[in-house]
């Protein structure tokens, strides 16, 4: 930082008449907001990351499109990326999100003028979609239907789970440690790659409350390995009173032809899964949220408990649910996964011929810790590396894969409507100047 440098960032005075060209300061709340923007703008150009006579220009563009979550093309070819927030809403479900908004009838009968169970709408239509269930309940996300459903059927007695089934899912969160977390105890049965039926058949004492089976969706375990599938659970946990739930996690409600070794609520409740609980925007396609199917005087247990307020999903979830379930149309995750290799490569030979770029095999991925072996086959644009980081800074953010030594650009799970913009990203990117990004 040259003194000279440090001349040319703008005060805060100067910059805070700039902004009062656009906007109405008067308001506390937008005078602090505006100042705190232009301190941060300062603060970065004495760092060095910006010029400081840049500054007014940043402020405008911060002033019109203000700092948040970004919308990027997902060029990595993995579907369910976490990092970007697992899957993207249909138009059907992004419309629906948009309409629930403003006020919507989410507790309230319009016939009668009488309030409404929240979010009935929604819930008919997983019932629609999934008739192997009696009822079903939706709260904001996996992990806390998994919590409610130990808490309201197990209580402070013990879980019994298999020790090749406690899984870390992302975030470091931990499935014992969650599962500890609501006071139960958890009650380990066999080994990490060995677990059998008599195993849990030995662990059911006076203190047993529940038989517990985790889709450990995110690894593969394969050799000298034994798991004891849920019709055969059923048998150890029916006889002995106990409810049998089962975590699957990405589960689909009915099997993915694409996908013939993942689990499916369907399949698990005709296996004899009492409970079967899915994340709502993993391979399902939808909004975040933790949905339970299952036996209907389970399910009024954990709809009645406590715990239940504490977890509800709100009204964007349950809109964008809704119209992910009812709409004929697939949703986008569904569409990514079944595209064909042959689409696939048409897409980026014609992505190369405005672009350039050598056209590659490339294989995509479930991600989202779903079916972590399956490799899906398709295409990628391979460019040099160093574009990697234009791209996921440039406008909009394009997320690229970087492997081997280049930038590949994975057409799966980048809508055909969105291609014009990878083309200007990607020219923008290219005429960025011969140094490294
Ligand atoms: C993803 C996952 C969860 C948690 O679901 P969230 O919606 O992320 O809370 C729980 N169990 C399994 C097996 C999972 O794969």
């Amino acid at each position: 930082m040259t003194p000279d440098s440090r001349r040319r960032i703008p005060a805060t005075d100067a910059l805070l008449d700039l902004a009062g060209q656009s906007l109405d300061l008067g308001a506390p709340h937008v005078h602090a907001r505006v100042k705190a923007l232009i301190n941060d703008l300062q603060a970065a150009a004495r760092r060095g990351e910006i010029p400081g006579e840049e500054l007014p220009q940043r402020l405008r563009a911060a002033l019109r499109d203000p700092p948040g979550l970004r919308p990027v093309l997902n060029a990595t070819g993995v579907v369910v990326h976490t990092n970007l927030g697992r899957a993207p809403l249909s138009e059907a479900a992004t419309e629906a999100v948009v309409a629930a908004a403003g006020y919507v009838d989410v507790e309230l009968d319009l016939a009668t003028g009488a309030r409404a169970p929240r979010g009935e709408g929604a819930r008919a239509a997983l019932l629609r979609a999934c008739p192997a269930a009696e009822d079903a309940l939706i709260v904001n996300n996996g992990a806390a239907a998994l919590i409610l459903a130990i808490t309201a059927l197990a209580g402070t007695g013990e879980v019994i789970v298999s020790r090749g089934e406690l899984v870390e899912i992302g975030g470091g969160f931990r499935l014992p440690e969650l599962l500890t977390a609501t006071g139960a105890t958890l009650r380990e049965v066999g080994t990490t790659n060995r677990t059998h039926a008599s195993d849990y058949t030995a662990a059911l004492g006076p203190r047993a409350a529940a038989v517990l089976k985790v889709h450990p969706s995110n690894f593969t375990v394969s050799g000298f390995t034994a798991a004891v599938d849920l019709a055969d659970l059923a048998g150890v946990a029916r006889p002995a009173g106990l409810p049998l739930i089962a975590d699957l996690g990405s589960g689909l409600l009915h099997p993915e032809p694409a996908l013939p070794e993942e689990p499916d609520v369907t399949a698990a409740l005709g296996a004899g899964a009492d409970l079967v609980i899915v994340s709502g925007d993993k391979l399902l396609g939808g909004p975040q949220a933790g949905i339970v199917l299952g036996r209907a005087d389970l399910i009024a247990r954990l709809r009645s408990h406590p715990l239940a307020r504490a977890v509800r999903a709100d009204k964007l979830t349950f809109a964008a649910l809704e119209a992910t379930l009812n709409s004929p149309q697939p949703p986008p995750v569904t569409r990514a996964l079944a595209a064909s290799s042959d689409q696939l490569r048409a897409r980026t030979e014609a992505l190369a011929a405005q672009v350039g770029g050598e056209v590659v095999r490339h294989e995509g991925r479930v991600g989202g810790g779903g079916a972590p072996g399956v490799a899906l086959a398709g295409w990628a644009l391979r460019l040099p590396e160093h574009l990697a980081a234009r791209l996921r800074t440039g406008s909009p953010p394009v997320l690229a894969r970087t492997h081997g030594g280049a930038c590949l650009i994975d057409l799966r799970c980048v809508p055909p409507a969105a291609e014009p913009d990878l083309v200007r990203a990607i020219h923008a990117a290219l005429n960025a100047g011969p140094g490294r990004a």
